[in-house]
């Protein structure tokens, strides 16, 4: 017996099933309970329990007419639909719904690559297209295009892009929703809209500029619930000559601030691409119990106590690993220049040279590339982090992110691990704060990234993540650092903290959601952004 929506009978259910069959045929309704299993949350917190965010059916479009079909149905039967592209989002929820009983609107056989264009350097797609896939098409035609991938290459540009996510090599390319240019969507209404230049018939540069005439709507349309996406423009990278990094190493803590400024300044200027940063001394903390106790106790180490125990090791503090692409001449300059900057504005930095190539690289040499993903190749490396090995002989289920934006300085990096530091230890989570450094996928923001474990046989564990999640939610807030993306389980409270003026932004995200969507179909509850109907279910 399926989970059904809320308020919807088993034989409306089962006739609005009937409708889908006729409209799409068999093949494209899922409805056994083996088949529906599939789109489950394999990261789920909640995972076998009665509170599991779970679909009732799942339908699989093969066209734009059939998605208008679905959707006409659902409003007929008010069925509420949960579109998902490849339905890798592992970590924010999967494949499975905000609302339990939602049918998986599955567009992973929309997979169709529209266009590529390498002298204007766009792509156009549908949205079941995966990085493999677009990377294979570029390659097979020998195109000199990069992409922009995640870690997992199995994901959709699509689905990546609407959820904000993000990727490793220029920063304008890393934010994967900020270099989309157009889109088509199917509305609540079934209506087909296209946005920026799509509206104008006939235009002739729907996938390079963006705004077209008026509002400019495609921000509803990521982490929303207002329209089921057929087809997305991405801008494209041209293929740089070359690459090469090196790494610079900075003594003290509070080097740091300076170490910021300056990455800051040669990223903005486009002289580098993502920057990333560390500490070497992460490697000592297993086997120097000085180092963490220091780590450990209350309020951390000072600034004296962390430089006098990294110098007596020989170690920096922190250290930041810089990336150039471009003609080989330039980036050898650039990293000179680099290396002067950062060597006037720290006393004792030290410098090291990491990998250089050149392209187009044989593929023997791209098995040999450590971080695929810096050079746009999309790979599925990243999961062995979390594999079962001598080191981890008892891996996690899974985990949930918590992934604050904080101010891209170094005095906020400081201020973030003192304040996640305390916190941390009020949960038990040790003292991996003090030497935490940003994430850095966003262009002009960083994030404080923390995993919280899944268990799929142990709730206690489960049960403790979603607190700690709350807690450090509610403490972030309470600093000005919002959540950039969710699991479906922490979006109301994300959503909650996002309160300027009474909530004024879910206000208004509602009165369009009901003036659109007024049957509350797509996506409820996707963004904290719940159909009137359901609105008594917020926190
Ligand atoms: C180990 C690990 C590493 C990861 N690394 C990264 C990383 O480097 N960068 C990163 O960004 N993420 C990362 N992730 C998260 C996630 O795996 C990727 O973001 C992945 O690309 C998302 O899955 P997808 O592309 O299949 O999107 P989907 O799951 O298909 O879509 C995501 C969401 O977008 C919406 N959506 C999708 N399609 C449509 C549509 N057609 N119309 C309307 N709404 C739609 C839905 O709400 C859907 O739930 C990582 C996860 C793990 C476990």
């Amino acid at each position: 017996m399926p989970t059904l929506p809320q308020g919807l009978t088993a034989a409306a259910f089962a006739a609005a099933v009937a409708k889908f069959t006729a409209a799409l045929g068999a093949e494209r309704v899922v409805t056994s309970d083996e088949d529906v299993a599939l789109y489950r949350d394999a990261y789920s917190p909640l995972w076998n329990e009665p509170g599991e965010l779970v679909a009732s059916a799942a339908v699989v479009p093969d066209s734009v007419e059939h998605v208008q079909a679905i959707v006409r149905i659902a409003n007929e039967h008010r069925v509420p639909l949960y579109p998902i592209a490849t339905g890798k989002n592992l970590g924010y929820g999967g494949s499975a719904p905000n609302l339990s009983g939602s049918v998986i609107v599955d567009m992973k056989r929309m997979n169709r690559i529209l266009e590529v264009d390498e002298s204007r350097g766009f792509a156009l797609v549908e949205p079941g297209v995966s990085y493999f896939d677009i990377y294979r098409h570029i390659q097979e035609r020998g195109l000199k295009l990069w992409i922009d991938c995640p870690d997992p290459g199995w994901g959709s540009l699509v689905g990546n892009a609407l959820d904000h996510g993000v990727g490793y090599t220029f920063g304008p390319f890393r934010d994967h929703f900020g270099s989309h240019c157009g889109m088509e969507v199917v509305l609540p209404s079934g209506e087909i809209m296209r946005t920026g230049m799509g509206a104008l018939p006939g235009a002739k540069s729907w996938q390079e500029y963006r705004y077209g005439f008026g509002p400019y709507v495609d921000g509803l349309f990521g982490q929303g619930n207002f329209g089921i996406v057929t087809k997305m423009g991405f801008w494209l990278m041209p293929e740089p000559e070359a690459y090469r990094s090196g790494v610079v190493l900075v003594p003290r803590r509070r080097d740091l601030v300076a170490l910021v400024d300056q990455v800051n300044y040669l990223e903005h200027a486009s002289l580098i691409g993502q920057p990333n940063y560390g500490s070497p001394l992460q490697r000592l903390v297993a086997n120097e119990p000085e180092l963490r106790a220091m780590l450990e106790k209350p309020g951390g180490p000072s600034d004296d106590e962390l430089d006098r125990f990294a110098a007596s090791r020989s170690q920096a503090v922190w250290q930041c690993e810089l990336q150039f692409y471009g003609p080989e001449r330039t980036i050898a300059g650039n990293w000179e220049y680099a290396k002067e900057r950062l060597a006037a504005a720290i006393p004792g930095a030290r410098f090291e040279d990491r990998e250089s190539y050149r392209f187009p690289l044989s593929a023997q040499d791209k098995e040999g590339v450590p971080h695929k993903v810096a050079l746009g190749i999309p790979n599925m490396a990243i999961f062995s982090i979390g594999a079962r090995s001598d080191f981890n002989p008892n891996p996690r289920d899974g985990h949930l992110w918590f992934a604050p934006v904080i101010p891209k300085s170094g005095e906020a990096v400081l201020d973030c691990q003192r304040v996640l530091g305390e916190v941390y230890r009020e949960l038990g989570m040790g003292g991996g704060a003090f030497l935490q450094t940003p994430a850095t996928w966003h262009f002009r923001t960083f994030i404080m990234l923390v995993g919280f474990s899944v268990s799929r046989t142990d709730p206690a564990v489960n049960q403790r993540s979603l607190a700690n999640f709350r807690r450090v939610v509610e403490v972030a807030a309470e600093h000005g650092w919002g959540e950039y993306r969710s699991p479906p389980v922490m979006a109301d409270e994300i959503m909650s903290t996002y309160s300027f003026n009474d909530h004024v932004l879910r206000r208004f995200c509602e009165t369009l959601k009901d003036a659109a969507d007024p049957n509350g179909i797509i996506a409820a509850g996707r963004g904290g952004i719940w159909p009137r109907y359901l609105r008594e279910r917020q926190p």
